[in-house]
C-alpha cells in the first residue's frame, strides 16, 4: 500500500476533495464528543483490547453511533462530511489511544472509502457508501502483494473479461497484509487488466463482496503491535464480478485512485502519529512528576527534562505541520509533496518520542500493560504502511527536483 514514484505515476488529482459540509461550531461539538469518549471510555479499556486482541462490540457500536465509520464521507452518502482539515483534528484524538480503535473505521473513511467517494459512479456510491458510513459494511483496501508493496505498479493480480464489452470480470491473485480483511464485507481490489501501455497503467479497481465465490481470507496475521487491529492475506480465485463492479467504469482508474487515496491518507496517518506522541509525552510527564529515585522525582533531573523537552518540541512541530499539510491539501495547493513531508516527519517523530517515553519510564517502560510499551510497538507500523519513510523521501526529493527542472526550462 504505497507508492514508488516512476514515470507511470500520475499527478494526484486536484478536483476530488469536496469542501467541508460541517461548520466550525458543529465540528467543535463533534471533536469534543470524540475526545471525551476516547479519554473516558477507550483509554481505560486499552488493556482489555490488547489482552483480547479485539475491539469490544459495545465500543464498535458506540463508534458507529457517533458517525465515526463515515466522518470523511459526504453527507449525501450518509457520512458526516468532514474535510481533511477537520479529519486531522479528529485523527489527533484517535492517536491518543490504542491505534486498533482507529483501524476499525480507518479503511471505511480512508484508503478504501475514498476510492469510492472520488472515483465511484453514482450507482456504486448509492450501493455501498451509506452502509460503509454507518459501519454496517467494513471496506478493505486490497492493493499490496508479495513483491508489490512499495511498487504497486508491479502487482500481478489479474482481471480478465469474460465475453467482450459489458461482460463479467474474472479476478485472480493474492493480496497480503490487508487491514480489516477478517471483518470485511467489501474488498476494493486492484488488478491488472492489461500490461501498462501508452494509454495508461492498465490497473483497474473492483468492488468485490467478501462473500463472492472464490474469495478466501487467511488466518489473522500475528503482528508486532496494534492488538485488536486485524490483517490477513486474501486470495481471489476465479472471482466473477459484473461489469458494474469496475470502479468508475474505467479500466485505468485503479492506479490514480490508489495514489489519490494514499496521498490523502498520509496526512491522516501523520495526525494519528501526533496524537500518539502527545499521549506518550503525557504518560512520560505524569511518570516523571511522580516517580522518585533516591527520594527525588526523576522529573527533577535535567537529563530527563531534556528528553521531555525533545518530546514536546516534536509534538508541537508535528501538529503545526499536519495542520499546514491538511490546509494545502484542501485548497489544492499541494497534494503530493506536503502529504509525504507530513507523514515522514510525524511518523519518524513519534518513533523518537515513544522511544524516549520508554527511556523515561526506565524498566517499567519495558513491561507489558504499561501504556508507553504498547505505544512503542503500535507506532512502529506508521513508518511502514501507506508508503515507507524511504518512499516518502523519494516522493519529496523527486518532486522537488522535477519542479526545479520544470522551472529551469529546457536546457
Ligand atoms: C499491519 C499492516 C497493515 C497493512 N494494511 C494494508 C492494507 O490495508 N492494504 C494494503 O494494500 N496494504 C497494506 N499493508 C501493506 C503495506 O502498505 C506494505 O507493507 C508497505 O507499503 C511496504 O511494502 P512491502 O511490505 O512489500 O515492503 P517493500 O516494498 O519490499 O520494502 C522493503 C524495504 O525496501 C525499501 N524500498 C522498497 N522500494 C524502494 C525503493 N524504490 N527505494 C528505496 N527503498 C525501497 C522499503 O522502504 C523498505 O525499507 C499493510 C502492512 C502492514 C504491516
Amino acid at each position: 500500500m504505497s507508492e514508488q514514484p516512476s514515470s507511470a505515476t500520475p499527478v494526484v488529482d486536484t478536483d476530488t476533495e469536496s469542501d467541508t459540509e460541517v461548520d466550525a461550531e458543529d465540528f467543535a461539538a463533534i471533536l469534543a464528543t470524540t475526545r471525551e469518549y476516547i479519554r473516558s471510555v477507550v483509554v481505560p479499556r486499552e488493556r482489555e483490547i490488547a489482552d483480547t486482541d479485539a475491539v469490544p462490540d459495545d465500543i464498535r457500536a458506540d463508534l458507529a453511533d457517533m458517525g465515526l465509520f463515515g466522518y470523511a464521507i459526504p453527507q449525501r452518502w450518509g457520512g458526516l462530511g468532514l474535510d481533511l482539515t477537520q479529519d486531522v483534528e479528529l485523527a489527533m484524538e484517535f492517536g491518543y489511544t490504542t491505534l486498533a480503535m482507529r483501524s476499525l473505521f480507518g479503511t471505511n473513511n480512508g484508503i478504501a472509502g475514498q476510492v469510492l467517494v472520488n472515483f465511484g459512479t453514482d450507482a456504486q456510491k448509492a450501493e455501498w457508501l451509506e452502509r460503509i458510513a454507518s459501519g454496517d459494511v467494513i471496506a478493505s483496501f486490497a492493493l499490496t502483494e508479495d513483491g508489490a508493496g512499495s511498487n504497486p505498479a508491479g502487482l500481478a493480480t489479474k482481471a480478465v473479461r469474460d465475453g467482450g464489452e459489458g461482460g463479467d470480470w474474472i479476478i485472480d491473485g493474492t493480496k497480503r497484509f490487508i487491514t480489516n480483511a477478517p471483518l470485511a464485507d467489501l474488498f476494493i481490489v486492484f488488478a491488472r487488466t492489461r500490461p501498462a501501455d501508452h494509454s495508461g497503467t492498465g490497473i483497474a479497481v473492483f468492488l468485490v463482496p467478501a462473500d463472492a465465490p472464490g474469495v478466501s481470507v487467511g488466518p489473522r496475521d500475528k503482528k508486532m503491535g496494534q492488538e485488536g487491529a486485524w490483517t490477513a492475506e486474501v486470495d481471489f480465485r476465479g472471482v466473477r464480478v459484473p461489469a458494474t463492479a469496475l470502479v468508475g467504469g474505467d479500466e485505468d482508474a485503479g492506479y490514480r485512485a490508489a495514489m489519490t487515496s494514499l496521498a490523502r491518507g498520509r496526512i491522516h496517518i501523520a495526525a494519528v502519529a501526533v496524537g500518539s506522541a502527545q499521549r506518550a509525552l503525557d504518560e512520560s510527564l505524569a511518570f516523571a512528576a511522580t516517580t522518585t529515585q533516591g527520594g527525588e522525582a526523576i522529573g527533577g533531573f535535567q537529563l530527563v527534562q531534556g528528553m521531555l523537552a525533545d518530546q514536546q518540541t516534536g509534538v508541537m512541530a508535528g501538529r503545526a505541520l499536519v495542520r499546514e499539510a491538511a490546509a494545502t491539501y484542501v485548497s489544492g495547493e499541494d497534494r503530493r509533496i506536503a502529504p509525504s513531508v507530513a507523514k515522514l516527519y510525524c511518523t519518524e517523530m513519534v518513533a523518537d518520542v515513544a522511544d524516549k517515553a520508554v527511556q523515561i519510564h526506565g524498566g517499567t517502560g519495558y513491561m507489558r500493560g504499561v501504556a508507553v510499551e504498547r505505544i512503542y510497538r503500535d507506532v512502529r507500523l506508521l513508518r511502514l504502511y501507506e508508503g515507507t519513510s524511504e518512499i516518502q523521501r523519494l516522493i519529496i526529493g523527486g518532486g522537488l527536483v522535477r519542479g526545479a527542472m520544470r522551472d529551469a526550462g529546457p536546457r
